[in-house]
């Protein structure tokens, strides 16, 4: 992970934002900036150094992952600490990440930087991170090969009887022992007519022949989060449902197929949804066609109707349409894909034909 670049691209941003330094806290960003993996850290990204800050439990950890770092050290008060650091790197104006601050922090940062302007900064970092490099994409490979791991677990795990929360659970234990170091996001099995709802938490309700499986699940490797749905039948299911999965099979590879470098986004969701509004369940598709992935398992950009966003060489993204039935049940298809200049790369290898168990 070439940290020291990502810091110099952000470097080459701050005279446009108006700022001397960025102070970074939102943590995705701090370990996209540093290789840091704790659960508290923050980085003032200057045009020079940049200095990282932790506190006491994570004096050894960020020793290891942060080496290359001028490093600070607080037990408490870290707005004094920002103070101290702004007049050593000589900083007038200081950037903060404002979806990263609460309210609370910033009267504390305002209260302390006596001589610091405090300046209100945007999603400087999420867009760099958009775009992945060699080292994030081989991470969301890996990811996404302990995710179709967990997928061809599955028959084995959907046994008649078994309930959501059991196959969840299984499914979870196929990934971790696939190597996963956690979850990408809390596992979604919905049976039957629970697969009607987009998010569900998995319950008691048992699986029944006859049933439609959705299962949307995802590996967390090295900090990067894979994110797939599939669904499949157990046994026969209702003709609809059969005729609602090939149109959402159909939906999802013209939405795979619109992406490409340059695209936009909004383009890339008309491209799918179009196929499920032509066949008439346009108001049973009720969510965005897709987001970014990475180092948070919603990210930019976004791909949906109302996106402004254009899709850059190799940023990665989901394409998920799904259409859902209330009391019947729902199908939802999901891939991660790789963006390139002549297309997208589907990353998972799980089928998307109807596995009928
Ligand atoms: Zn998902
Ligand atoms: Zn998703």
């Amino acid at each position: 992970m070439d940290h020291a670049l990502r810091r110099r691209l952000l470097a080459e941003r701050l005279a446009d934002l108006g700022v001397d330094a960025l102070l970074v806290s939102r943590l995705p960003n701090v370990r996209y900036l540093t290789g840091f993996s704790g659960s508290n850290g923050q980085v003032i990204a200057g045009t020079g150094d940049s200095l990282f800050l932790t506190d006491g439990r994570y004096d050894e950890q960020s020793r290891r992952e942060v080496g290359d770092l001028e490093r600070r050290v607080y037990l408490d008060g870290f707005p004094g600490f920002v103070l101290e650091a702004c007049r050593s790197l000589g900083i007038a104006r200081l950037g903060f990440e404002a979806a990263g601050t609460t309210v609370k922090a910033h009267g504390e940062l305002v209260a302390a930087l006596e001589g610091v302007e405090l300046v209100a900064a945007g999603p400087e970092v999420e867009r760099l991170r958009w775009v992945k490099d060699e080292a994030e994409l081989r991470l969301l490979e890996r990811a996404q090969e302990i995710t179709d791991a967990g997928f061809d677990g599955l028959p084995g795990i959907l046994r008649e009887g078994v309930s959501e929360r059991d196959a969840a659970l299984e499914l979870e234990l196929a990934m971790r022992r696939a190597g996963a170091d956690g979850l990408a996001f809390e596992t979604i099995v919905a049976f039957g007519e629970n697969a009607a709802e987009p998010h569900h938490e998995p319950t008691a309700r048992d699986l029944r022949r006859g049933d439609i499986v959705k299962a949307d699940f995802g590996a967390l490797f090295a900090g990067y989060h894979a994110d797939m749905t599939r669904t499949l039948a157990f046994g026969e299911i209702a003709p609809e449902l059969l005729e609602v999965y090939e149109l959402v099979r159909a939906a999802q590879q013209a939405g795979v197929d619109a992406v490409r470098a340059g695209a936009s986004a909004a383009d890339v969701d008309a491209a799918s949804r179009v196929i499920i509004a032509d066949a008439g369940y346009g108001n049973a598709f009720s969510h965005g066609l897709g987001h970014g992935v990475g180092l948070e398992i919603h990210e930019g950009p976004t791909v949906r109707r109302t996106s402004e966003d254009v899709l850059p060489e190799g940023t990665v993204v989901t394409i998920e349409p799904g259409v859902y039935l209330p009391g019947k049940g729902g199908v939802r298809i999901e891939d991660i894909v790789y963006v390139t200049p002549d297309g997208g790369r589907v990353l998972p290898r799980s089928s998307k034909e109807l596995t009928v168990l």
